[in-house]
């Protein structure tokens, strides 16, 4: 007997549980399938910005800028316990490109980034200036040589834990989430689809959203025999963590001589992140890996600002994936567009199924708006668009703001350090009075893991595995000792 539900969506990255959560908001019954843990693939993989992207002005993205600046503010009212502002600063190297040329950038920039208010909403960050790199608070970690360069604002985010936001939100409006649960195959049958899972059930649906990023045309293709014209651009960008190389809570963009920019972004208190590279890859089912070339590019790419020069060797994580551009027939890997594709095939005006192609993290709201307006003809009962209003769970601080709520949490357990209490209110907001309920919070795994906020992110957030609980829900395999990770990989019997 197959559950039934108005659509099923395919994939539990950003773009799936953000398009579940606006349909059940817009009264649709939903049910998600994952095959591996939320945000498995690309979602964690992230440079984790919520960006208008300043370099994709120069390929003449300024619809797209414009969008993901819109989204910026958008975001950081209805998520802020998972996105915050942070100024970015760029060097001057007046051979790579000339003064006039990033003043004008950056001066567009900040006017996309004011057009919002014609949105109904005001640009809320500060604007960009010149700065100087000889002096505090920016010349930390540089080379005394490097004097000028232009400060900026954007918004970092914690990507992995954006999509357990939106797919516990989901769940809060009825949203069935099946995580280890692969869509194999699903066929049309009078007018609407039925769909086989990995874990034995078959669901009826009248829709289908194809969200399974690198693996939207395999599924599209082969598990739904929906032929397509549309293609996916595969490109690999990887990242390495070190140990701090600057003080500040600023992030630089550096000009590289490939004309392409690297981040080093603060990640917690005690580390880097430096990202990103762009590599084509042609097949989606061997998981990213990052290779020595990568790390030795990225670390050459920073050694020419940095006063004491990094090493591949001192990386202490790293982690890839891999874009799922739209194809739109661009041959420089960098240059294809980071814009999205959203195409809706069906049978003779009913079982759609809609594809996504391409997106941001920064996007992914705009886009399941979008989503939802194609299938809106399909569900003449469907509600109006509202996730642009509405923040997710775990930020509805109320008339509070995220501080004053931070501030009322630590008063309410005057017993428990600020530094354990901490981390617990960056990563859940407004749950975090549920993680750590009466205060009793059991065995210290290290890093800032408690026993009781591991149970609360096995039962309310889907964790099954070490990898999910210390590499995606939290960042804490980064602050332990392998025994200590190893410890709760023997907690969780995986
Ligand atoms: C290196 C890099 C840096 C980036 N930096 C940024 C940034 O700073 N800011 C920004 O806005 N964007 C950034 N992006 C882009 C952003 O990360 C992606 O656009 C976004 O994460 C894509 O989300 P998705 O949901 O479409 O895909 P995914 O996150 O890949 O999710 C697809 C999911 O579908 C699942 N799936 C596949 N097949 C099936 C099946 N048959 N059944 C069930 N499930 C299935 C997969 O397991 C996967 O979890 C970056 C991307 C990369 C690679």
């Amino acid at each position: 007997m197959a559950h039934k539900v108005d659509l099923l969506v395919v994939g539990g990255g950003i773009n799936g549980a953000g398009i579940a959560r606006d349909a059940a908001g817009r009264g649709l019954s939903v049910l998600l399938c994952e095959r591996g843990d939320l945000a498995c693939a690309t979602s964690s993989s992230s440079s984790k910005l919520i960006h208008g992207g300043l370099r994709y002005l120069e390929h003449y993205e300024f619809k797209l800028v414009a969008e993901s600046l819109a989204e910026r503010e958008v975001l950081l009212k209805v998520a802020a316990h998972l996105v915050w502002p942070a100024r970015f600063v760029m060097p001057h190297v007046p051979e790579l490109r000339p003064r006039w040329m990033i003043r004008a950038g950056l001066f567009l920039y900040d006017h996309l980034g004011r057009l919002a208010p014609a949105l109904g909403r005001g640009a809320s960050l500060p604007g960009s200036g010149a700065v100087r790199l000889d002096a505090p608070p920016y010349s930390s970690g540089l080379k005394p040589h490097i004097r000028h360069g232009f400060i900026y604002s954007d918004c970092r985010v914690d990507d992995a834990r954006l999509v357990v936001a939106n797919a516990m939100d989901a769940r809060e409006r009825g949203v069935r989430v099946l995580t280890r649960s692969e869509c194999l195959s699903a066929r049309r049958q009078d007018g609407a689809w039925l769909a086989d899972l990995s874990n034995g059930e078959q669901v009826g649906a009248m829709a289908i959203v194809n969200a399974s990023g690198p693996w939207v045309k395999t599924v599209l293709n082969a598990r739904l025999s929906q032929p397509s014209r549309d293609a996916v651009r595969l490109v690999k960008g990887s990242h390495i963590v070190l140990p701090r190389l600057y003080d500040g809570e600023h992030a630089f963009i550096l000009q590289n001589d490939d004309r392409r920019v690297i981040f080093m972004i603060p990640y917690g208190d005690l580390h880097t992140l430096v990202g990103t590279t762009d590599i084509p890859v042609q097949d989606e089912s061997a998981p990213p890996a990052v290779s020595a070339e990568e790390m030795a590019y990225l670390c050459r790419a920073i050694n020419r600002y940095l006063a004491q020069p990094a090493r591949s060797e001192d990386a202490v994580w790293k982690y890839a994936g891999v874009r799922p551009l739209y194809d739109d027939g661009t041959d420089d890997p960098s240059a294809v567009t980071r814009d999205y594709t959203l195409r809706v095939d069906d049978e003779l005006g009913r079982a759609p199924v809609l594809s996504v192609f391409g997106g941001k993290i920064t996007t992914y709201r705009r886009l399941a708006e979008q989503a939802m307006d194609k299938l809106a003809p399909y569900f003449p009962a469907i509600r109006p668009p509202w996730t642009d209003r509405c923040a997710l769970s775990g930020s509805d601080f109320g008339d509070a703001t995220r501080v004053e709520a931070r501030d009322a949490f630590f008063a309410s357990h005057p017993h428990i350090a600020e530094a354990t209490l901490r981390p617990i209110f960056r990563r859940h907001g407004t749950h975090a009075q549920a993680v750590v309920g009466d205060g009793d919070l059991g065995e210290d795994y290290g890093g800032g893991l408690t026993e009781r906020e591991l149970r609360y992110l096995v039962e309310h957030e889907w964790a099954q595995t070490a990898e999910d609980v210390l590499w995606r829900r939290t960042k804490t395999g980064l602050l332990m000792t392998p025994a200590q990770r190893e410890r709760v990989a023997t907690v969780l019997g995986r």
